[in-house]
């Protein structure tokens, strides 16, 4: 449809063919086959085939290939099919990884696509986002994401972000009325709402006229950028390394093939030595690794209710310092109930209000008309705090609805976090009427009036004590308090928030919100975890301190601040005393970006938790922003690098205690390869060194990296985590995962295996047969590799994380011992594969050096391993 922004929205609706109460189920039906779905095109994704030949693409399967070329050339066509052989079957092996991979990282990023509220049917409901048909009726609160274009229906002071389309970061105020002018930019089209923009303020109902690449969003933007692949920082560093090793590797097989030619040995046998010994060496699969154990951990932390947005997030978990909370359902259960009432400066029980009592009546009927939430056959729709007043009513047997429709609203100004109050002006036997709801410090400074059985007197600084005085013992008790308060305004008068001034005061509603059960342990466990648990809330701070206290995070009073105090500091002030303060109360979203940085200046690496609209920067400036699934806004999980779909601060600490792990895990996982590497090229060294015939055939090697070594190294990157993983202190950031103590590890193991396996080649040589030598190389080698698998597991011993803890690995073993004996015990390919036939005396050789590493290295752990 053309110039939407000049129509009427009557005009739109029906060139639609939209009427009020929505598309129909067959509408959308029908419309969905019409447009298709709401959705950007996205890189196409890659089927197995490409992975595939993808796979083929490899540096070093090149050289392979090229290897196997020429030893066709040559004549030496076993070689040629072993090569062919090892090389497909390794490309299957990572097709099937990869794209295991990939799919449980795409129904990763399904789990948090983002939703909208529609009416259809003549119902209001949630679908996701990509559902949305052109018509479609589309309802808009603060924090929502724009998920179509559309044209305004209704606006109740809607203001929109569309810094994403217009560059423009002040919002947007919209209006409802047609633009009756040429060539209007979107920035101007004050009527209509685009994709891609969010709801800062204000509610808006609108009539969606464009979905997918139609969009103005899509118009400019022909990929989505999430849908390009990044390599996390962990990944990238690694693929650095990698490529540095291969440098080093391939000057020693280039020195090894000239030491081999001038020591006279057959050209084609010294080239396809060198490079086997390359491809042996080179750990060509880091990266890949590290997909594969973040793709299974963070399918393992979405069933622990945390979802991974951005993946890089899981390499920072482990290093976590700081948890920035909500106190709000975070750690609480935002389950609110009304305890108090103070009305007629007296305090009344919740079950003890007399509604005979005008002023009690009144206070009751004010908190459902000042209200946009309600329940509708028993469910509850909307803010917890406005549920417990509906609730409150409820026990009374007044309907919320009913109420409304008795007393209409005129107008409004939305609750807001940053004013903490909440206007409405409803009709009340004849005469417009503003009620006020919100946070009593807020409200004090704009009364001028308290109302009691007496009548209306004036606000006194001794009525202002007394009623401080009662919000300070409901908040000592961890009580959330309200103030209620009204005017008269003339009809017709529109109002602002200046006009939220001299109110008469009515009374107070004070709520309970009961911590989460887990919510103290989880704190415990932080603590233990070297982890600094902060609360930060919208809250008063004496209430703030009383959940602060009872759950743990609060030792002292003199740790709880408030949002206005942190005003008044310098950052550099901030950042002197950020490691003392445990609570922030009455804090602005503002305020949050500012104490993360404080945090992050000295060095920490932090965690903060979000949900609403305003949250979006502090979620981004932080390490790893963590989003609330049910309660928070789409904009602030569009902002966060995880969503936690249960809103509870334990699922926070559970995923740290699962990033630890993960990175752990992939830590072994290449200390196994490398090690293992390390073991078959020091030992080919000293072969070369000492002049002796080569310990291994080239096919060896090509064997043991591409057959039997990827199993054990993913197998270690799944190990089970660890419960001690809590009890350390967080890992610091700076130390890259390869340091001195990880390279120092490495060689020291690799050269335990390289020993082993020099040992069965040096009684193997006594046999006088070198094919003999090599075969007891090779198979020692090789079973030493598997069973260091074992070694890879943990820093700690086997005794204390238990032999049979990691059935991933006992099965990559047996496998791969079993690979090893089909090669070793048929004849048919003991001439492929260039090894001799042993006797039981060499098997058992072969075995009690293979094993050697394994207790040599679990005896160290035993003996001289911390025990965390
Ligand atoms: P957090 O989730 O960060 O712990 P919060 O959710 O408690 O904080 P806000 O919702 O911003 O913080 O609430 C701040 C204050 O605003 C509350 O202490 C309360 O006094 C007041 N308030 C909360 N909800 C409403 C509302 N719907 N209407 C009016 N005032 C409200």
């Amino acid at each position: 449809m053309k110039d939407v922004f000049r129509k009427t929205s009557a005009e739109v609706l029906s060139a639609l063919d939209v009427t009020e109460t929505g598309l129909t189920t067959d509408d959308v039906q029908k419309r969905r086959e019409q447009y298709g779905y709401n959705e950007l095109d996205e890189i196409k994704r890659k089927t197995a085939v490409q992975v595939f030949f993808e796979q083929l693409k490899d540096f070093l399967v090149i050289i392979l290939l090229a290897a196997a070329l020429i030893s066709a050339f040559l004549g030496e066509i076993e070689n040629t099919i072993v090569i062919m052989i090892v090389v497909i079957l390794n490309a299957i092996l990572g097709t099937v990884q990869h794209v295991k991979a990939e799919q449980s990282l795409n129904s990763l990023k399904a789990l948090s696509s983002p939703s909208a509220k529609v009416l259809r049917n003549g119902t209001k409901e949630e679908v996701p986002s990509r559902e949305i048909v052109v018509g479609d009726i589309l309802y808009l609160d603060p924090g929502d994401l724009v998920s179509a274009d559309g044209r305004l229906l209704e606006n109740y002071s809607l203001q929109i972000n569309e810094s994403s389309l217009t560059g423009e970061s002040l919002s947007s105020l919209k209006d409802i009325e047609p633009i009756n002018e040429d060539d209007v930019s979107i920035g101007d089209k004050k009527n209509m709402v685009f994709s891609g923009s969010f709801v800062t303020y204000g509610r808006g109902v609108v009539v969606v006229t464009n979905t997918g690449m139609k969009t103005e969003i899509g118009k400019i933007a022909n990929l989505l950028e999430s849908a390009i692949e990044k390599k996390t920082p962990l990944q990238a560093s690694l693929d650095k390394f990698g490529k540095y090793l291969a440098l080093i590797i391939i000057v020693i097989a280039v020195l090894i093939f000239t030491v081999d030619l001038v020591r006279g040995n057959d050209v084609v046998d010294s080239f396809m030595f060198a490079v086997a010994l390359a491809v042996a060496a080179i750990p060509e699969a880091l990266s890949s690794i590290v997909t594969i154990v973040l793709a299974f951990g963070t399918q393992k932390m979405a069933k622990e209710n945390a979802i991974v947005r951005k993946l890089h997030a899981v390499e920072s978990l482990g290093g976590i310092s700081v948890i920035c909370s909500d106190k709000t359902g975070t750690l609480t259960q935002n389950k609110m109930t009304v305890q108090h009432i103070y009305v007629d400066q007296k305090v009344v029980e919740h079950d003890q209000l007399d509604l005979d009592k005008d002023l009690e009546n009144r206070i009751l009927l004010m908190s459902l008309l000042c209200n946009d939430s309600e329940t509708v056959d028993n469910k509850a729709i909307g803010d917890p705090t406005e549920l417990a007043l509906v609730n409150f009513a409820e026990a009374y047997n007044i309907d919320e609805l009913v109420i409304r429709d008795k007393y209409p609203r005129v107008e409004e100004l939305p609750f807001s976090s940053d004013r903490k109050l909440m206007t409405t002006v409803n009709t009340y036997e004849g005469k417009n009427y503003m009620v006020t709801k919100g946070a009593l410090d807020v409200l004090l400074d704009r009364l001028a009036k308290i109302e009691t059985s007496e009548g209306v007197l004036a606000f006194t600084d001794s009525t202002k004590q007394q009623i401080e005085q009662v919000n300070k013992d409901f908040s000592m008790n961890g009580l959330r308090v309200l103030g209620f308060a009204y005017k008269e305004i003339a009809e017709g008068q529109a109002i602002d928030f200046e006009d939220e001034n001299d109110l008469t005061f009515i009374g107070l509603i004070s709520m309970m919100d009961p911590p989460r059960d887990e919510s103290a342990h989880a704190v415990a466990a932080c603590i233990d975890a070297g982890i600094k648990p902060v609360m930060i809330t919208g809250d008063h701070k004496i209430t703030a301190s009383a959940i602060a206290k009872k759950i743990g995070i609060l030792k002292h009073e003199s740790e709880a601040v408030e949002g206005f105090d942190i005003e008044k500091w310098s950052d550099e002030e901030l950042q002197e005393k950020v490691a003392d303060i445990s609570v922030y109360a009455r804090v602005s979203p503002e305020h949050k970006i500012r104490i993360v940085r404080a945090w992050q200046e000295k060095g920490n690496v932090v965690a903060m938790t979000g949900d609403g609209v305003n949250d979006g920067p502090a979620l981004k400036q932080a390490d790893v922003g963590v989003a609330m699934g049910i309660t928070g806004t789409e904009v602030a999980k569009e902002a966060s690098a995880i969503v936690l779909t249960d809103d509870n601060f334990s699922t926070i600490v559970k995923a740290i205690s699962n990033g630890r792990s993960i990175y752990a895990n992939i830590q072994n996982s290449i200390k196994f390869l490398l090690a293992g590497n390390t073991g078959g090229v020091v030992a080919v060294l000293y072969a070369s060194i000492l002049a002796m015939p080569v310990p291994f055939a080239a096919v060896h090697l090509l064997f043991i990296n591409l057959l039997t070594d990827s199993l054990p190294a993913i197998a270690v990157g799944l190990e089970p985590h660890n419960k001690d993983i809590m009890k350390e202190k967080p890992r610091d950031n700076d130390t890259p995962l390869l340091n001195k103590r990880f390279a120092v590890q490495v060689l020291s193991e690799g050269l335990v295996i390289a020993i082993a396996t020099l040992v069965s080649y040096h009684i193997g040589l006594s046999t006088g047969d070198n094919m003999i030598a090599a075969t007891m190389a090779f198979a020692t080698l090789c079973l030493a590799r598997l069973f260091h698998g074992f070694n890879a597991r943990s820093s700690q011993s086997l005794f204390r994380i238990g032999l049979f803890t990691n059935k991933y690995l006992w099965f990559a073993v047996i496998l791969g011992v079993a690979l090893l004996h089909i090669v070793l015990l048929t004849p048919a390919l003991q001439g492929i594969f260039k090894v001799a036939p042993l006797n039981a005396a060499q098997f058992g050789t072969i075995y009690m050096m293979a094993l050697m590493p394994l207790v040599v290295i679990q005896l160290y752990k035993v003996l001289f391993v911390k025990k965390v």
